[in-house]
């Protein structure tokens, strides 16, 4: 197979032109995200830890699971939170459910950095905005496809999106979502659900 960065293959094939243009945006993320990190003295990933830590619940808020989410080992997680700790962003709440391993919450100061930073996507965001909204739900139903055979094929982790969740139903060409009893838009579909149960 060649390679999409190959200009004679990537100029005849459009899914060559789609995994360039999903590389550039890739690289719209890292820039703004690398930006984001230097104005408050942190690394990328501690930026994404403490979003992470704002939108969601307890339960998730641990080293074991952080680590599956940003596809990295404990140890590297564990390292983050270590300096996050040093520069009281987060404090560490004991599990009720689970001796072993800790919550990890916010502090006041954590909490106003990670609401600040939760914007670094703008730049993103804006330009999709002015799309016209059959263009965008076709973006977003391709995206989930491919997010979808990303996380079958092993090469992203968790992921929280209907297609993999326990309530998620696919009947006659529509979408279903068995606990708010609804049939879902495509547009409704989502990607990270606080609901999501994954399927057994
Ligand atoms: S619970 Fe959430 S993720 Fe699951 S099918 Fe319903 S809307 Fe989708």
């Amino acid at each position: 197979m060649k390679s999409p960065f190959d200009l004679n293959q990537q100029n005849t094939k459009i899914e060559s032109k789609i995994v360039v243009a999903l590389e550039r945006i890739s690289e719209a993320f890292r820039v703004l995200l690398w930006s984001e990190s230097k104005e408050n003295s942190l690394s990328p990933i501690q930026i994404q830890i403490l979003i992470f830590l704002l939108f969601h619940s307890e339960e998730k808020c641990k080293v074991s699971y952080l680590a599956e989410e940003f596809n990295m080992t404990k140890a590297t997680v564990s390292d983050s939170i270590r300096v996050l700790l040093k520069k009281e962003l987060v404090q560490k709440f004991h599990n009720p459910n689970d001796t072993r391993s800790y919550i990890i919450g916010l502090t006041e100061q954590g909490k106003q950095i990670a609401q600040k930073s939760a914007n670094f996507t703008f730049n993103i965001e804006k330009p999709l905005s002015s799309l016209p909204e059959d263009q965008k739900k076709d973006i977003l139903t391709g995206l989930l496809k491919v997010i979808y055979q990303l996380n079958k094929a092993g090469v992203i982790t968790i992921q929280r999106m209907c297609y993999t969740c326990s309530y998620y139903q696919h009947e006659n060409n529509e979408h279903f979502c068995n606990l708010l009893q609804s049939k879902l838009a495509s547009k409704e579909l989502r990607i990270d659900c606080p609901e999501h149960e994954f399927k057994s």
